[in-house]
């Protein structure tokens, strides 16, 4: 099927983002799609918030299950688990939730061409040429919903606003007997560790530290994966080989040692992480999904997909319609709710520290969720956090206990400089009294004085 034609929105990709957006502008107008694959086709599996899904009732049919217990265990002997608090559980989507996008799309009269490749595009006039592997299609906007990888973000020099790279791999796979106890079914391990990973016992994440995590579906079926969360990507066949090696041979994935894995079982992928949700567009091409970093600072895209697509395409129609496609319109058409609320600044902190954090660091982190820590936080926290619902009080319950837990000069080397400004924002708002010298010192780099009495924050 050839792209030829003329068309109010073209949109490259068919991915989560393409076909939710697309399936929204296709009520209203002439939309195309294009991907390079074959739609719905998905090498990934979410699980998000219940919320989305009470408040979107057309994701419900299509979720199944969900995670309903927490855990983290570490080799070093830290361990948390706990049922899940700020939902009875967080369901999993299916991927023929793509399928439904694509038929609202096609029973529209809009199009989707698959095995399409994006070439090139031209954005001049007030309008855009698409050049693709099917041919060429005139469009009024462009939305580039390609993923991480975006070639159109290329083209335009535009690089992701993140600090690192989630590297992913693993398998969706069968438990020949069942899963074993302890496993559970609605399982989520959010974190587990090895001895034998890395020559420095105390390694990093950001230095290469692989995080095993699994959940699992079923009485048969897991999800299990292998994670990196450094500055750069990892590379896939060396992701496959860590991968195979923590599921087939370390003692504590005793469980997994059987798994059955067929070719068509593989997950990966990367995402970026760490930094705040970019608000960016060129005149007439908009940028949503992976692409357009529509994610959480911890990369719960899916989530921030379903949470957003439907306001970003009401907003949309209404610019197309008074033609407002120049760049700033359509940056400032990104009013996602998230912006400018403190707990993505938390998150964001969180995703430093855990990056940064040796392994003994990271070790009395996990432990602040153990009921008999001394300094305990509530588990429901690190819920809240990882779903943007922190409110002012946990903000101050995490930042005094964290200020507690750990010495000045560990907090100096697991934040990076530039998180010194977030933690003054947060701190004006959070920080107990006795806890402000340490946080002041902090800002200094540990070279400053004592707070002063009546300072103000200049550095
Ligand atoms: C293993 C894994 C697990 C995850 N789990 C979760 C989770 O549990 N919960 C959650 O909320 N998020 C999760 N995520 C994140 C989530 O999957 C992504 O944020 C989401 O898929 C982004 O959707 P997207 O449409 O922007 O991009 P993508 O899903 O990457 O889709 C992009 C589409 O563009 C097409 N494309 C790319 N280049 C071209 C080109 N040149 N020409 C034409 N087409 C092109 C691709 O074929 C693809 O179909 C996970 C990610 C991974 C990798």
């Amino acid at each position: 099927m050839s792209v030829q034609g003329n068309y109010d929105v073209a949109i490259v990709g068919g991915g989560p983002a393409g076909l939710a957006v697309g399936s929204e502008l296709s009520k209203k107008l002439k939309v195309l799609v294009i991907d390079k694959g074959e739609p719905p086709a998905t090498i990934k599996a979410w699980f998000i918030p219940k919320d989305l899904v009470e408040k979107n009732p057309d994701v419900e049919p299509y979720t199944f299950g969900g995670v309903t217990r927490f855990m983290a265990q570490t080799y070093s002997g830290a361990k948390a688990r706990w049922k899940t608090e700020l939902f009875d559980r967080y369901p999993y989507v299916k991927p023929e939730i793509l399928g439904y996008w694509k038929n609202i799309i096609e029973k529209n009269g809009s199009k989707i061409v698959s095995r399409c490749f994006y070439e090139d595009h031209l954005a001049a006039n007030g309008k855009v040429v698409l050049k693709t592997s099917k041919g060429t299609a005139e469009a009024r906007l462009l939305i580039d919903a390609s993923g991480w990888n975006s070639p159109i973000l290329a083209k335009y020099e535009i690089t992701h606003n993140s600090y690192y790279w989630w590297s992913v791999f693993g398998a969706v796979a069968k438990h020949p007997g069942g899963i074993k106890k302890p496993m559970e079914v609605g399982d989520y391990m959010l974190w587990q560790t090895f001895e034998d990973t890395n020559l420095d016992k105390n390694a990093s994440l950001r230095s290469g530290r692989p995080v095993f995590e699994y959940e699992i579906y079923d009485e048969n079926t897991s999800l299990s994966l292998v994670l990196w969360l450094t500055r750069e990507m990892v590379d896939v066949d060396f992701m496959k080989e860590v991968y195979l090696r923590v599921i087939r041979e370390e003692k504590d994935t005793e469980p997994f040692h059987d798994l059955e894995i067929t070719d068509k079982d593989w997950r990966y992928g990367w995402y970026p992480s760490g930094g705040l949700t970019m608000r960016v567009a060129r005149d007439n091409v908009a940028f949503i999904g992976d692409a357009g970093s529509w994610c959480t600072p911890c990369g719960w895209g899916m989530g921030f997909i379903l949470d957003n697509y439907k306001g970003y395409a009401k907003n949309l129609i209404q610019n197309i319609n008074e033609n407002k496609l120049d760049r700033s319109s359509l940056e400032n058409l990104v009013s996602l709710p998230v912006y400018d609320q403190y707990q993505t600044v938390l998150n964001q902190l969180a995703s430093h520290f855990l990056a940064n954090g040796t392994a003994a660091q990271l070790d009395k982190f996990v432990k602040l969720f153990n009921q008999d820590s001394s300094v305990h936080v509530d588990p429901i926290i690190c819920e809240k956090m990882f779903t943007l619902k922190i409110t002012e009080s946990d903000l101050k319950t995490c930042i005094n206990a964290v200020l507690k837990t750990f010495e000045l000069k560990e907090l100096i080397e697991i934040l990076p400089r530039e998180d010194y400004l977030l933690l003054l924002k947060l701190g004006e708002l959070s920080i107990e009294e006795a806890l402000w010298d340490k946080t002041y010192r902090l800002l200094h780099q540990g070279k400053g004085p004592k707070r002063p009495l009546g300072d103000g924050y200049s550095f």
